[in-house]
């Protein structure tokens, strides 16, 4: 942090108390966000703050889109999907071609478009490798048949970076990204169902269908065949440290609502602050979040630094996550029945807390990937 990221925070805190906070009910009913929330959020210079300015971008660094991260998790809002929107957007600036860049890059700033990345199969998740959607070369277009699920930004995206196979006599080696433009207008394209989910209900996410869709050659994201595994490998750490750093925000937000639940509450004639094992748990959950908070700031240098690596962003991920849910879960029995009635923040808390352990790769996934690296 410095003066300048306060500022920049303060600037986020209103935008999200204007533009966010008053449409959260609305949004979760509706499944998604307003589309103008985007573009709005792209004229106050809060999407892809870390873009470089030669693509419209601000040229700040991940410092600033932590802030607007730990920002909307203070609000407790998960409905706006800025975060996926940002991991789309460093693929093209990690992977992308100069060109490509040029070409994708200045709309996903401004929010003319939101990004999307389709993964995610019904029949495979964790095991990209086995992805079946097909990208089959025919002259100058891949010809893409396939469908994806638990899509994030999937009813609003204008760029969608589909994770699929062009080579399917191979695992990790066949599997290439490629992009496409405005899907919605491709007669390729489908997208279905908005899926109900327990919590985040106001974040859209959706089944995608591709028949026979006609995607343009030059949209192989890099430009080369069977490179897909290897960026996502770079761009997963990305993901990971962007939902570790989040969960942790989230959990202190959700120790401050129980702190000041607990000033006011009486029972028995006294505070709840006053029962030992209210002040027990919370000076151990106040500890955790100290210990977290210093790992996730020393994540984020390292971020800042070029020098995140793949084990040390999955601790972020799985540790981050599994404190949020536990604290969450903590946090709200203090608050007795209320804490299970969804006005009270808490319990919303509690049931958007709970996805967190299972996308961008499930806990299990990154334990996985941090004991390879002790074998
Ligand atoms: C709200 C939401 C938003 C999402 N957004 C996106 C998105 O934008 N894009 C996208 O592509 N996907 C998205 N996903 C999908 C998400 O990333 C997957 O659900 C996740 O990766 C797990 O895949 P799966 O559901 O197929 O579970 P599976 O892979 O079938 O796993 C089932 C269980 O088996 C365990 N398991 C699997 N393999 C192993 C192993 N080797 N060792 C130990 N345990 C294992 C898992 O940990 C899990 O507990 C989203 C999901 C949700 C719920």
């Amino acid at each position: 942090m410095n003066e300048e990221l306060a500022l920049f925070r303060d600037n986020v805190r209103k935008f999200i108390a204007a533009e966010i906070t008053p449409f959260e009910e609305e949004w979760d009913a509706q499944q998604f966000v307003d589309r103008a929330l985007w573009t709005k959020a792209g004229a106050a210079g809060l999407l892809c703050t870390d873009v470089a300015e030669e693509y419209g971008g601000a040229g700040g660094s991940f410092a600033h889109e932590a802030v607007i991260l730990q920002e909307q998790a203070r609000a407790g809002n998960t409905s706006w999907a800025k975060g996926v929107h940002e991991i789309v957007t460093h693929y093209i600036v990690g992977c992308g071609t100069p060109e490509q860049k040029r070409r994708w890059l200045p709309k996903l700033v401004s929010g003319e478009w939101v990004g999307a990345i389709a993964m995610t199969e019904p029949g495979t998740g964790s095991d990209l490798q086995a992805v079946r959607t097909r990208a089959e070369r025919k002259g100058e277009t891949y010809v893409v048949n396939g469908a994806k699920t638990f899509i994030s930004n999937g009813h609003h995206c204008g760029l969608l970076i589909i994770v699929c196979k062009t080579n399917p006599a191979e695992g990790a080696k066949g599997v290439s990204l490629l992009v496409v433009e405005e899907p919605t207008e491709h007669p390729g394209f489908r997208c279905g169902r908005l899926l109900h989910k327990i919590g985040q209900k106001g974040q859209d996410t959706a089944e995608l269908f591709f028949d026979d869709l006609q995607v343009p050659a030059e949209n192989l994201l890099g430009g080369q065949e069977g490179q897909g595994f290897y960026h996502l490998m770079n761009q997963l750490p990305r993901e990971r440290l962007i939902i570790g750093l989040g969960a942790i925000a989230a959990a202190e937000a959700a120790l401050e609502h129980a702190l000041a639940y607990v000033r006011e509450r009486k029972a028995f004639g006294k505070r709840l602050l006053e029962f030992q094992n209210t002040r027990f748990r919370l000076a151990e959950r106040h500890t955790e979040l100290t210990i977290g908070k210093v790992f996730i700031d020393h994540c984020i240098q390292r971020m800042l630094d070029g020098q995140l690596d793949a084990a040390t962003a999955s601790m972020a991920k799985w540790w981050g996550t599994q404190k949020q849910c536990e604290i969450v879960d903590e946090c709200l029995q203090f608050f007795g029945g209320y804490g299970y009635m969804l006005e009270y923040p808490i319990a919303r808390m509690y049931a958007d807390a709970r996805v967190q352990k299972i996308y961008g790769g499930t806990n299990e996934i990154m334990k996985e990937l941090i004991a390879r690296t002790l074998e």
